[in-house]
């Protein structure tokens, strides 16, 4: 790393050994084999607004053009509120984060111009970041841009600014599915970015980064990804559900530290009791974990100091998304989020599953009575298995002895031995 560059960091707190460390994290991230630490720090200098060259990055710039839709504003919380300098946060300035909302120190007609010249200036290269759900009720003039109606059927700001990105990245679970936004009854029509570009015959590809709020550092992972390695090696590694397969591949279970308690079935019933202050499996106090995929437990939160589970908190499955539906989206298909039973949504029809597993199972019993006394009266249950009374083709024809004779291949072994 260039001296300037390593300056500039210091200057905004950073060590140069905090810096690397934060890089191994995300090398680790990727998963890509032979991706570094150093690696992921020369990415990020190649493309830094700042640090080198009198300010301006050698390596091309990477701007970013970060929309806010309907949502919380937690996963700009989520980057922005550190009380000291943060890698992930301090990422974005060595980005060029030409369009914030919440971040840009600038607003209105200057704002939506850089905007507008981030589009026509980098066509094909910058990236999009979507934070929040796409509200399409009300011909979509739940939220507008500069005055316009952001996602308006045909032609809106939000297509004008997607169609054209290198990538699109839903982050946090309101931009993957509607998250919250869309829990039952969904009065504004929230829905993900990649459901609404697809109905809008939008082709960019999409990252889903489902969770509430986005984690940082699963962001930064795929933003240096795409410095390094290019749009094609994000979009290769993605699941069907449009999600990197390295993030989101195992359960929360799989990498818990809890997991040797649920194995012994020792389980948290009570908080504030003795198994809770034990560490015990918080399984029966409604988490979500072997259900939820993600890599909270590996990657971490709040600068990796801690996540969910470990600070004591069951997993209310905040990871899970279907992009390609409203109705699946993680509040309504985790709550309650402290208990193990859940309602299940079949459409727009809503049951409980244990009166259904009772319901299937009466069902079962009565059809197994009901073919015991049919085939009673219909008398198929004489005859069958030797145990049971002689059929009658038996009493009439009698049983065939079994024959005493030796099998031939043993008359041969005999003629052989006698010919010696
Ligand atoms: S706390 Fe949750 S994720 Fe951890 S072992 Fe128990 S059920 Fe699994
Ligand atoms: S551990 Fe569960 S609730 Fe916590 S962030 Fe991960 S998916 Fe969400």
């Amino acid at each position: 790393m260039q001296d300037s560059f390593i300056e500039s960091l210091e200057s905004r707190g950073l060590t140069r050994r905090a810096f690397l460390g934060f890089c191994g994290t995300i090398a680790a991230a990727i998963g890509i084999e032979g991706v570094t630490a150093v690696d992921v720090a020369e990415a990020i200098e190649k493309n830094s607004l700042i640090g080198v060259n009198g300010g301006m990055g050698k390596g091309g710039l990477a701007p970013v053009i970060w929309l806010e839709l309907g949502s919380c504003t937690g996963c700009t919380e989520s980057f922005a509120q550190t009380d000291d300098p943060d890698p992930a946060t301090l990422l974005l300035e060595y980005l060029a984060l030409n369009y914030s909302e919440t971040l840009s120190a600038s607003a209105g007609y200057s704002l939506e111009e850089s905007r507008e010249q981030t589009i026509e200036a980098a066509k094909g290269k910058y990236v999009v970041v979507i934070e929040g759900a796409v509200m399409t009720r009300y011909n979509g003039e739940i939220l507008r841009i500069a005055g316009e109606a952001t996602c308006a059927p045909g032609d809106s700001p939000l297509i004008r600014t997607c169609k054209d990105a290198a990538v699109v990245i839903a982050a946090g679970s309101c931009a993957v599915d509607g998250g919250f936004c869309a829990a039952d009854p969904n009065p504004g029509g929230a829905e993900g970015i990649q459901k609404y570009l697809k109905d809008n015959g939008v082709t960019t590809p999409v990252v889903n980064l489902p969770s509430c709020p986005c984690n940082a550092s699963t962001l930064v992972a795929v933003v240096v990804q795409y410095l390094l390695l290019g749009a094609k090696s994000v979009v290769d590694g993605l699941n069907e559900f449009g999600m990197p397969t390295a993030y989101y591949g195992e359960t929360i279970h799989d990498n818990c530290e809890r997991r040797g308690h649920f194995e012994n079935g020792e389980f948290v019933y009570e908080f504030g009791s003795v198994e809770e202050a034990k560490g015990y499996c918080l399984y029966a106090v409604g988490c979500k974990g072997p259900q939820t995929k993600a890599n909270c437990g590996t990657i971490r939160w709040n600068r990796r100091v801690s996540w969910c589970v470990e600070s004591g908190a069951p997993c209310i499955g905040c990871c899970s998304a279907d992009p390609n539906t409203t109705v699946r989206n993680w509040v309504d298909v985790s709550s309650p989020f402290l208990g193990r039973l859940k309602t299940l949504k079949l459409g727009s029809i809503k049951f409980q599953p244990t009166p259904v597993a009772l319901g299937i199972t009466g069902i079962l019993t009565a059809a197994l009575v009901i073919h015991g006394v049919g085939m009673k009266a219909t008398g198929r249950t004489t005859g069958g298995a030797p145990f049971e009374k002689a059929r009658e083709y038996d009493i009439k024809h009698g049983n065939v002895k079994p024959s005493n004779e030796a099998p031939a291949t043993e008359q041969v072994v005999e003629t052989v031995e006698e010919g010696e």
